[in-house]
């Protein structure tokens, strides 16, 4: 072979072999029996068909090149596995070789380059490429697995950064605030969970120290639309890629009827107690406002009967009061009952009329002062503008100016109160009794200077049959201020009472004028 072209190939390290047109071989490379088929045989004088097979079959092919017909053509990657653990891979390249004198016919020269390296190499990326994407498709199969979970769940998902930035919500969760996925992502989770501090502070407590699964948190939430609804929440928190921070995840359960429950639960039991402690109150007011008056019936008549000769007229009229007006006294109980359950069965009706409430109030106070008022003073006080229609002549005219109330509750509440007074404050006191009014309402205030309502009784005074631990023997139902309450209920009214034990009580009743629709 021409020298120069040796030279050329020896550093590359590519063997050769110079084949005649009967490919026996005229020439090889001195490490060309490494790629042989049968290594004793690529020697000059045999045919190269022997020793590399991968010319069967060509020979067409190669006799083309031989005469200039074909510039060259290539074999590649043509393996030998002589020691199974380490093949061995070649590419063959097939030229023509032209003789050096005119007369001399063409040969063809056949190149080897070593491909192992470059083979193994490939194959390893090969390799790799499907492990990536066995891997790849392992997770987008795992992703969606779990995507599955997470929207079949019918527990509400929220996965947020640490800073409680929504990152993520399933379909629960968007049915359960009434938020789309979109409005949810990317908002502050305290956009549905009112006190998201709660749980910010719950978390970082929990789950940071202890890195514990934070349970049954029992929050309150608020919808889209505006609707609270309780959420119990468990929370656990994840690495992120980044070191020190948390994401989030929450999975919320909708507890609003559970909570409902709880709560209609409770307030039974507490009206439950409230019933039995009114029962009691009703009976102990019973074995003494109804025991005294009873008695009192009892020894009269029981003296009459006995001692009836004994007796002068007048002394028998003397008994005979005293079973009126214990009589009276029950009747008058009776009545009080009678109206309170009539009242809690929502028949006390409200019907009302013009009032001349400056008339109406100095007759009723004339009234107690001539009962059960005539060892106090009872003072009333009505400014001039009281009765705005006061100067027109006609009293047609000035009834179209007087305020529309239901005379009938009215006397119940101001009787009431102004009895209060009296019992529950020493003869000979003052009583002030003081009426306001402008165009919108009426404002009685009845003020004395008796044994005043301790703070404790404060907030149960208005309760059926409940009385103030500081009453001592003065008797009573504890029906009276039930019976105010439920007067001034009926009108839209308000009643308040500002007390010092020991120093009086002032009440003030604001009754708003009823205006017809
Ligand atoms: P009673 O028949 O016991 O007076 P009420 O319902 O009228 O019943 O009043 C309830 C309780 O409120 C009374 O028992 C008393 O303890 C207290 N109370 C009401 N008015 C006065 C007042 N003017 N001064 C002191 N205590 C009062």
């Amino acid at each position: 072979m021409n020298p120069l072209l040796k030279k050329l190939l020896e550093p590359r390290q590519t063997e050769y072999l110079l084949v005649n047109h009967n490919f026996i071989i005229q020439e090889t490379s001195a490490e060309l029996h490494h790629y042989a088929d049968t290594s004793g045989d690529a020697i000059p004088g045999a045919d190269a068909r022997i020793s590399f097979p991968e010319l069967i079959g060509i020979e067409n092919i190669l006799m083309s090149i031989i005469m200039g017909r074909l510039p060259s053509f290539e074999l590649k990657g043509i393996a030998r596995f002589a020691d199974p653990n380490r093949p061995l891979y070649f590419d063959m390249l097939a030229i023509e070789h032209e003789g050096e004198q005119e007369d001399v016919p063409s040969k063809l020269l056949i190149l080897i380059e070593d491909a192992t390296e470059k083979m193994v190499m490939k194959q390893s990326l090969i390799q790799r490429a499907n492990e990536a994407n066995l891997l790849v498709s392992a997770l987008a199969a795992s992703k969606d697995y779990i995507d599955k979970v997470i929207s079949s769940m019918g527990d509400a998902l929220l996965v947020t950064t640490t800073l409680g930035t929504i990152k993520t919500v399933n379909q629960s969760a968007e049915s359960l605030f009434g938020y789309s996925e979109a409005e949810l992502i990317g908002h502050p989770l305290s956009i549905i969970v009112v006190e998201e501090k709660l749980l910010y502070q719950a978390r970082h407590r929990y789950i940071l120290c202890h890195q514990e699964l934070l349970r049954e948190l029992e929050v309150i939430c608020t919808t889209k639309a505006g609707e609270e609804i309780w959420v119990e929440f468990s929370c656990s928190a994840i690495q992120t890629e980044l070191q020190e921070l948390y994401d989030f995840i929450y999975i919320g359960r909708d507890i609003t009827e559970r909570k409902q429950q709880e709560i209609e639960i409770r307030r039974s039991l507490a009206k439950e107690q409230e019933l039995r402690q009114v029962k009691s109150r009703f009976f102990s007011m019973l074995a003494h406002e109804f025991g005294n008056p009873l008695s009192t019936v009892l020894f009269a008549t029981k003296i009459l009967e006995d001692y009836d000769d004994q007796f002068t007229s007048a002394e028998k009229q003397q008994y005979l009061q005293h079973v009126k007006s214990a009589s009276k006294h029950m009747a008058q109980l009776l009545d009080d009952m009678r109206l309170l359950s009539s009242a809690e069965a929502g028949k006390l009706e409200f019907n009302p009329a013009p009032v001349d409430l400056q008339k109406f109030c100095s007759e009723l106070v004339e009234s107690i002062k001539m009962s059960y008022g005539k060892n106090h003073r009872i003072n009333f006080i009505c400014p001039e503008l009281v009765a705005p229609a006061k100067k027109k002549d006609r009293e047609s005219e000035e009834k179209q100016h007087w305020p529309a109330l239901d005379s009938k509750l009215l006397r119940h509440i101001l009787t009431n109160l102004l009895s209060n007074a009296v019992k529950y404050s020493p003869i000979d006191s003052n009583i002030y009794f003081e009426l306001n009014c402008d165009n919108e309402e009426a404002k009685f205030q009845i003020k004395d200077a008796g044994i005043g309502i301790p703070i404790e009784d404060k907030e149960q005074l208005f309760e059926s049959y409940y009385r103030a631990q500081n009453v001592g023997k003065i008797p009573g139902t504890g029906l009276g201020l039930s019976i105010v309450k439920l007067c001034v209920d009926l009108h839209g009214g308000k009643i308040d009472f500002s007390s010092d034990t020991g120093l009086g009580t002032t009440f003030v009743v604001k009754i708003p004028f009823y205006k017809q629709r």
